[in-house]
């Protein structure tokens, strides 16, 4: 009897165990199989990373970037377009995993759940994508960026749209690289997305965070007056700034990127409050961008001393941003606080399944403050002229990354303008001087996107 009653609980197990490894087997099917049969090396597929019937896509102005013909992915004619949108269009490869031509890649190619890629070719059809970005404003960053690395992205902050994006190094999708131990250095991040997957120490921009914080916080603070001598000890290690400032008001603070008034005001305002801040206007968050998400920048000052945290408040120690992520921020303050989250692609057919709705970042009354004080430093520092068409206002940062490299070089901000309501954000690495590098791209880049905002109205 016992032995019967061990036997049958015996067969139940295996029973269940059966049941449940069919459940597994199913639910992995259901849940992976459009991902498994997109991978190269499934044989059903004729070439070209499964991309040999996919849809064209499109930039903004129905110019075509990438596209298949017999049983051939290819891309825009011009071997500039095809390097300023790779990152992106994509490449036959899923590489680069940010790119359309990877994360819609089952849309694009028709994939269907019942019959896979099976169906004949001509009840299977590839669905087009129309992006957002000018191939043209994409063009003019990447020769702007003149050979540097770094990343570049103007978006339309009332509408959200992604007019120009642009990464670099890149390369060529119809001849893309193999990549050697000898030109590793060379291709260094080459299949990064640095618009939205970069991170970087983002310097004197970071003031902009403490400036908020100390905005908020400290009553009176606009009728203080500073005192920079070229370098302060706080916490019993010195801080040091560019220049020796003198005496000085926060908002002359600002607009000399002086780093001794936002080191001593880190300081003074303590690590919670600062925290808080800067995980309102979007450290430590990541933003999805059509199905994608953005790096998450870094403000943690958990374990900073005095002088940790002093440094933490001019976006030195350990702070890291994504450029995605600060041109969010700057879009966010020139629309009296709330940010529209930047969208890659306007084929309406996706846009349905992406929401990617808006987020409240700052009070209106310090978004407003913060306006006046970028624009403020646009007009007495950097020169009105910069910009020839817009009313722009920005901050530049220079941020140090040691070992004997020159410092990365960044710009952030936003276009007053109702008919260029443009945000943006740029990065050259080991560019040098922040206003010098970085300037000059964000010029053209701005310049060439308030042109389409202009040619819509
Ligand atoms: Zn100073």
């Amino acid at each position: 009897m016992t032995k019967i009653h061990f036997r049958t609980i015996l067969v139940l197990i295996i029973a269940l165990a059966v049941i449940f490894g069919m459940g597994l087997f199913v639910y992995r099917i259901v849940s992976n199989s459009s991902e498994w049969i997109q991978h190269t090396y499934n044989g059903h597929l004729s070439g070209n990373g499964g991309l040999a019937d996919a849809g064209i896509i499109y930039d903004r102005n129905g110019n075509v970037l990438a596209y298949s013909e017999d049983k051939l992915r290819l891309y825009n004619y011009d071997e500039v377009t095809r390097l300023s949108t790779l990152h992106v269009v994509g490449d036959d490869s899923m590489n680069i995993s940010s790119a359309v031509q990877s994360s819609y890649r089952s849309y694009l190619t028709g994939y269907n759940f019942f019959f896979g890629l099976g169906l004949p070719k001509t009840l299977r059809k590839g669905n087009d994508i129309t992006l957002n970005i000018d191939s043209n404003a994409c063009n003019t960053a990447y020769y702007a960026l003149d050979g540097y690395n770094g990343a570049v992205v103007v978006y339309n902050y009332k509408t959200g749209e992604v007019l120009c994006s642009v990464s670099t190094p890149t390369y060529d999708p119809l001849n893309p690289p193999e990549l050697t131990e000898e030109n590793e250095s060379e291709y260094d991040g080459i299949y990064v997305d640095k618009v939205l997957a970069g991170r970087y120490a983002p310097g004197s921009t970071f003031k902009i965070v403490t400036l908020a914080c100390a905005l908020e916080n400290i009553p009176n603070v606009e009728n203080e007056i500073f005192t920079c001598n070229g370098a302060k000890k706080i916490g019993g290690k010195e801080v040091t700034c560019m220049h020796i400032h003198g005496d000085l008001n926060l908002k002359e603070g600002l607009s000399q990127s002086c780093n001794i008034v936002f080191a001593e005001l880190a300081e003074r305002l303590g690590k919670d409050k600062m925290t808080r801040t800067a995980e309102k206007m979007g450290f430590n968050t990541s933003y999805e961008i059509n199905g994608t998400y953005t790096a998450k920048g870094n403000y943690n000052v958990a374990k900073a001393n005095k002088n940790d945290l002093a440094w933490s408040g001019i976006g030195q120690y350990t702070v890291e941003a994504n450029p995605m992520q600060m041109a969010i921020m700057c879009g966010a303050i020139a629309n009296g606080g709330t940010a529209i989250l930047p969208d890659e692609i306007k084929s309406n057919a996706i846009k349905s399944i992406v929401n990617n709705g808006q987020k409240n970042l700052i009070s209106s009354d310090i978004a407003q403050k913060l306006d006046e004080y970028m624009r403020y430093d646009v007009t007495n520092y950097y020169g009105d002229d910069l910009f020839p068409s817009l009313t722009v206002c920005a901050k530049t940062g220079t941020a140090e990354v040691g070992e004997g490299r020159e410092p990365h070089a960044w710009m952030i901000g936003y276009a007053q303008d109702e008919d260029a309501p443009l945000a943006f954000a740029v990065i050259v690495e080991n560019g040098g001087y922040g206003y010098s590098t970085a300037g000059p791209v964000a010029v053209a880049a701005m310049e060439a996107c308030a042109l389409i905002t202009r040619n819509n109205q």
